[in-house]
């Protein structure tokens, strides 16, 4: 068919790579998303006339970028400009701390001063487990656009089947890591790396210690915001003739003979056209948030939904303290944080807190002016109901105590923030209860309960970090590649 007409609801970063890659086709994309700007999660919270980069700080597989740009005859490092970090990240214990470099040896070498020779050749031994495991998973799994568990099994080979097998893997990523992390310090770095995907340590399964891997092969910072992303996406979008049409909220997905017919937009606009992808959280399509008519578009799934977050967006001035561009900072009892959020329900006692030092990437001491920060707490995804004022406040007195112990100091006169709660987070994106992540990780099978691209109804596909391969801004960027390729193979341009 010429002149194949495309509906994108929302314009996460999944909707936005769909929108390129499929315009890039000669498809004719209308993407319509109901914030003011595009990119979703991926946003700026605007503090003291500073701009705040408040979802996604920490930029990991460049690739899937790079090749998508390339795909569609653009050079991703002449349109966006990126640094390479050399330490991934700085984490604290009270006043002990412990940096992870690009460079692997230097890590080996650090951990062998905090830990000791032994703990610095399992770190190592570690490296070598996590990046097999991401190399077997990454064509059976993460490029596929509908694994199954028979699928895998069958591509995975002699080798990938060993370094599943070696793993154990029905154990949780936390039992997993015991063998390598004698000192639970680094058990407990290494755990949060389920956190990427909104899940447990103590819950999600072993193959997750991939993750690690993929920080290890690479951290970049986007020198002019992670919001510059979304944006050039859309403007090569619109180059290629997609309509990018933000302010605009789809209220009803319209069904008729098995196939969508039309979306209504909250102003009564109505919109026709061959193929419709949904870039929102499915929760919404089941919840009948987009209508009755497309309910039961995905398969009933157990859902335990995601991490949610309450950040603050600062703007501050701090003590001469060394902070690194990413820093964590852990209390000690990390199940305790797990059962409070995922058993409890409620915002941990004693949480670790995620700082990022927006300014900080080539020099590290503070300097006398106020700085960008962004700090991110774990917490449970009830958004749908009201989180009590002494609630979030003792949390923030929790947050500021646990940094003071490492001996970071936030002068109070010049904090300036705005917070964003999961009753925010549930508002800006709707069905998700604020949970961040699609469903949470938890269980060997639940990377494969996840709903791939294709819906129930023929015509109505689905991307973004609830649906296969998973959340975090390079994986929900592949599901925007794989829906494009999904919708390409199903209805194909005739030229
Ligand atoms: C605080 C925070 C920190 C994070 N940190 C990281 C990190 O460091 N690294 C990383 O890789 N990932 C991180 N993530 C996760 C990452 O941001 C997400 O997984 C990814 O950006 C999700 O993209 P998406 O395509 O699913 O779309 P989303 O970003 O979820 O966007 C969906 C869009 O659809 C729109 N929409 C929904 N319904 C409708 C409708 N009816 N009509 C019109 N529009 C609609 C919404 O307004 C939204 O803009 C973080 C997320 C958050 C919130």
């Amino acid at each position: 068919m010429a002149n194949q007409q495309v509906v994108i609801i929302g314009g996460g970063i999944a909707g936005l790579c769909a929108s390129l890659k499929l315009s890039h086709q000669g498809y004719q994309v209308t993407l319509l998303e109901k914030a003011d700007q595009v990119g979703g999660k991926i946003r700026t919270v605007s503090v003291n006339s500073l701009d705040i980069d408040s979802g996604p700080t920490v930029f990991t597989m460049r690739w899937v970028f790079d090749e998508l740009f390339k795909e569609c005859h653009e050079d991703f490092d002449s349109l966006i400009s990126t640094t390479a970090l050399p330490v991934l990240a700085r984490h604290f214990w009270g006043k002990e701390r412990l940096d992870l470099f690009a460079d692997q040896h230097l890590s080996a070498q650090a951990i062998q001063e905090f830990s000791g020779k032994k703990q610095a050749d399992l770190f190592l031994e570690f490296c070598r487990a996590s990046k097999k495991v991401y190399e077997a998973l990454e064509v059976p799994y993460i490029r596929a656009s509908r694994p199954s568990l028979s699928s895998m099994m069958s591509q995975l080979g002699l080798s990938g089947t060993k370094t599943l097998i070696g793993i154990g893997p029905f154990k949780n990523l936390w039992q997993s890591l015991e063998h390598f992390f004698p000192d639970k310090r680094l058990q407990q770095l290494f755990g949060r790396y389920a956190t990427y995907c909104g899940s447990s340590p103590f819950l999600a399964p072993a193959t997750l210690m991939l993750i690690a891997h993929v920080e290890m092969a690479g951290v970049w910072s986007i020198d002019q915001g992670m919001t510059q992303l979304p944006k050039i996406i859309a403007q090569l979008a619109s180059a290629r003739g997609a309509k990018i049409r933000c302010g605009q909220s789809v209220k009803r997905i319209v069904v008729t003979n098995h196939q969508v017919n039309h979306v209504e937009l909250d102003s009564g606009e109505i919109i026709h056209a061959d193929s419709f992808i949904f870039n929102g959280d499915i929760a919404a399509l089941s919840q009948g948030l987009l209508g009755s008519d497309v309910k039961e578009a995905t398969p009933p799934m157990p859902t335990v939904p995601s991490l949610s977050a309450v950040t603050w967006s600062a703007s501050a001035k701090s003590n001469q303290f060394d902070l690194s561009r990413h820093n964590v900072f852990f209390d000690e009892n990390y199940a305790a944080e797990f059962t409070d959020i995922f058993q409890k329900k409620k915002l941990p006692l004693r949480p670790t807190v995620y700082l990022c030092a927006q300014s900080r990437i080539h020099q590290e001491r503070s300097t006398d002016a106020s700085e960008k920060m962004l700090l991110l707490v774990n917490a449970p995804a009830n958004g749908d109901q009201t989180l009590r004022p002494e609630e979030i406040e003792s949390c923030q007195q929790q947050v500021i105590q646990l940094l003071g112990r490492s001996g970071l100091e936030i002068h109070p006169t010049s904090w300036q923030m705005v917070r964003t709660s999961p009753q925010d987070f549930h508002q800006l994106f709707p069905g998700t209860k604020g949970a961040l992540y699609g469903m949470a990780t938890h269980g060997w099978m639940s990377s494969f309960q996840r709903p791939n691209s294709m819906s129930n109804i023929k015509n109505l596909y689905l991307a973004g970090g609830s649906v296969h391969p998973g959340p975090g801004v390079p994986m929900a960027a592949l599901s925007g590649r794989l829906v494009a390729a999904s919708l390409m193979a199903r209805q194909p341009l005739i030229k």
